[in-house]
């Protein structure tokens, strides 16, 4: 049983680090509250009608909202047997005090990635669109600029995101995430993960910042 909440920025890679837990722990729920309320909003049902103002206008689904769901979704049996993969949740400190009193997290990981680094990684996107290969400027560039390496098409940038957009984005993450990083802090939960090497860590290293022997 394990109750794991991860917090990382934008492109900080919690979708790969969320992916390598899930190797080591098959059976934890990994739930994503952008992904549920993405759903209700797809399919409007009432909540989805309620939160969609906020999400379209990037702000925070009011707590109320956020708390109910999250709270029906940690009352189902997965969640009793196998604990949970937290991501999106909490998001305020009502939100991390609600958890504590449902289904208290035991360990916090923050994946903390150099603001310069997040900013290449998603300005820097650049794919093809004729064989899908992706590609990055700064970091994997194709060898002849502008041109995909497989099969000679012209490559185009896959964000959407500009630098101050970006930077907007990881304001936004930083304001939100600092409260309830320390609020876990004061409890010894967190765990910092190096979102450098996410790519590369080792079910070892992971399994030990997990606790798991
Ligand atoms: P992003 O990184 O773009 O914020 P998410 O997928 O985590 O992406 O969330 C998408 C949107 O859903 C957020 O912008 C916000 O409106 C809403 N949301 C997700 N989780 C929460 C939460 N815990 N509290 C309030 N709103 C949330
Ligand atoms: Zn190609």
């Amino acid at each position: 049983m394990k109750q794991i909440v991860l917090f990382g920025a934008p492109a900080a890679g919690k979708g790969t680090l969320a992916g390598k837990i899930k190797k080591i722990l098959p059976q934890i729920p990994h739930i994503s509250t952008g992904d549920i309320l993405r759903e209700n909003k797809k399919n409007e049902t009432p909540l989805g009608l309620k939160a969609k103002e906020y999400m379209d206008s990037g702000k925070l689904v009011p707590d109320e909202l956020v708390i109910d769901m999250v709270e029906d979704r940690l009352k189902r049996d997965d969640v009793k047997n196998y604990g949970y993969l937290l991501d999106g949740f909490p998001r305020t400190l009502s939100q991390a005090e609600k958890l504590e009193e449902i289904a208290p997290a035991e360990v916090v990981l923050v994946l903390d990635v150099p603001r310069q680094e997040l900013l290449n990684r998603v300005l820097g996107r650049i794919s093809c669109p004729e064989c899908n290969a992706i590609y990055n400027k700064f970091s994997i560039p194709p060898k002849k600029e502008g041109i995909c390496d497989i099969c000679g098409a012209k490559l185009v940038h896959r964000s959407d995101d500009t630098e101050e957009t970006m930077n907007k984005r990881i304001d936004t993450y930083e304001e939100n995430a600092g409260p309830v990083i320390r609020f876990y802090e004061e409890k010894g939960l967190v765990k910092h993960v190096d979102g450098t090497r996410t790519m590369h860590l080792t079910e070892k290293e992971i399994k030990s910042f997990l606790e798991i022997v």
